[in-house]
């Protein structure tokens, strides 16, 4: 066997560490890691080479970024929120739903590409970063 210690080895390094006073909290958020656990287990076995780290974080940004709720002041998230943020390759390479929008209130946005300072009034509605009509593609394209 083996296989229950090595779980649970890899699930106590990154406990999720939200407390809470319920009885069944432990078990849930132990249930969560498990699966997490499981998934990463089976991610490698696709061939692919990441640490649970890399692989949480990768999950936790993409689940952030697919259901992020739109601010609902913008005055008040701060600037640099929309420009530094990014995403993590899950979601910037997957080809679903990456749409040129323009930027809210006809602002202009600094774009992302690499080497590229331009301020345009584009950006990918789903990445929520500015990019001018030449580095859109090349944002998205491995
Ligand atoms: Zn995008
Ligand atoms: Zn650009």
């Amino acid at each position: 066997m083996g296989g229950t210690d090595q779980m649970d080895n890899n699930i106590s390094c990154y406990r999720i560490g939200i407390r809470s006073k319920k009885w069944y909290w432990p078990i849930f958020t132990y249930l969560i890691d498990a699966a997490i656990q499981n998934a990463w287990i089976l991610y490698r076995k696709s061939g692919r080479k990441i640490t649970q780290l890399e692989f949480r974080r990768n999950l936790s940004q993409t689940y952030l970024t697919r259901y992020q709720v739109p601010a609902r002041a913008p005055g008040r998230v701060p600037k640099a929120a929309g420009s530094n943020f990014r995403v993590c390759n899950d979601i910037r390479y997957d080809g679903l739903h990456h749409y040129v929008i323009p930027v809210p209130e006809g602002k202009r946005r600094r774009c992302g590409g690499d080497n590229c300072g331009s301020r345009g009034r584009t950006m990918c509605c789903k990445c929520n970063i500015g990019f001018c009509v030449d580095c859109f593609r090349n944002f998205h394209t491995q």
